[in-house]
């Protein structure tokens, strides 16, 4: 099949989920979507809808601003613990801007990149400098130190993560930190929900790693590792109920868990319970 976008070896077909063929690498184990997505990919997949139309995406993202500014904050103190500073950030898939406002709380100054105008525009409209276009495109020359980039729950919708590694780093001053969240593949909740796992949901998700493919990808860029660990965060009971209605169409699993989740308020906040998401922080060379 496809050649691995990580490492560049053969692939083997792995299954066919809502219409996509989906390729396991037979020399680092990566899963991807195996097939080029047009060049309009990413303006039809995150257009209005995948923030506010449910589905794999969000039922109502501005909903979510307490909590992911809650997020961000975290993220900054933790990397400021193994930085030894506060500094300058990237966030990139900015949406809002509402991580980037956790960051900036923290003490941290920085900017944001978001392909969804009206997102862009929202973040904008509250004096976040954030840049509107695709992490690939958007006009980041006038930036000048970035102590880290991060990618939150971003990397496995890029066509090539690869080259938004690559991009990252060469944004990235020396000695920089790239901090990436993602989901595992390789987790407990993966593994027994096979195919009907939630993040099994293609075009908006394309990949899927495990943290050592993903050690791999970063070793071959010249990126240190720094630390990795299982995320711990709360999630909104309304945005889960949104995403187990939609994995309930491939999983009896999740449709369980929907059928309790259904007689919880949809504002309340829980601990995410799932082992199946973790984040990892990589520095660049000096
Ligand atoms: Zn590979």
């Amino acid at each position: 099949m496809a050649t691995c976008p990580l490492c560049n070896q053969q692939s083997d077909r792995w299954e066919a989920i809502r219409g996509f063929e989906i390729a396991q690498c037979r020399q680092c184990s990566h899963r991807f979507v195996a097939a080029s997505l047009g060049v309009d990919h990413v303006a039809s997949t995150y257009g209005d809808d995948y923030f506010c139309g449910g589905g794999a995406g969000y039922d109502d993202y501005l909903s979510q601003r307490n909590l992911l500014t809650a997020r961000g904050q975290q993220f900054a103190e933790m990397v400021s613990r193994y930085t030894g500073k506060r500094g300058r950030v990237l966030d990139v898939g900015a949406a809002a801007g509402f991580l980037l406002s956790g960051w900036l709380a923290a003490g941290w100054s920085g900017l944001g990149v978001e392909p969804n105008q009206t997102m862009c525009q929202e973040g904008k409209a509250k004096g976040l400098d954030l840049r509107c276009g695709t992490f690939e495109t958007a006009d980041l020359d006038d930036v000048e130190t970035i102590d880290c980039v991060s990618m939150v729950q971003v990397l496995s919708h890029f066509q090539s993560p690869r080259q938004a590694m690559e991009r990252a780093c060469s944004v990235l001053s020396p000695g920089g930190v790239l901090l990436i969240e993602t989901w595992n593949r390789s987790s407990w909740i993966a593994t027994i929900s096979g195919k009907g796992w939630h993040e099994y949901s293609p075009p908006s998700v394309l990949h899927w790693f495990t943290p050592k493919c993903l050690d791999q990808l970063a070793n071959t860029l010249g990126l240190e590792k720094v630390a990795s660990k299982r995320s711990s965060r709360w999630i909104n009971v309304g945005h889960a109920k949104s995403l187990l209605k939609h994995a309930s169409q491939e999983s009896k699993l999740y449709a369980v868990a929907n059928q309790f989740a259904r007689l919880l308020p949809d504002s309340l906040s829980l601990p995410y319970p799932g082992d199946d998401l973790f984040w990892a922080l990589y520095r660049k060379a000096n």
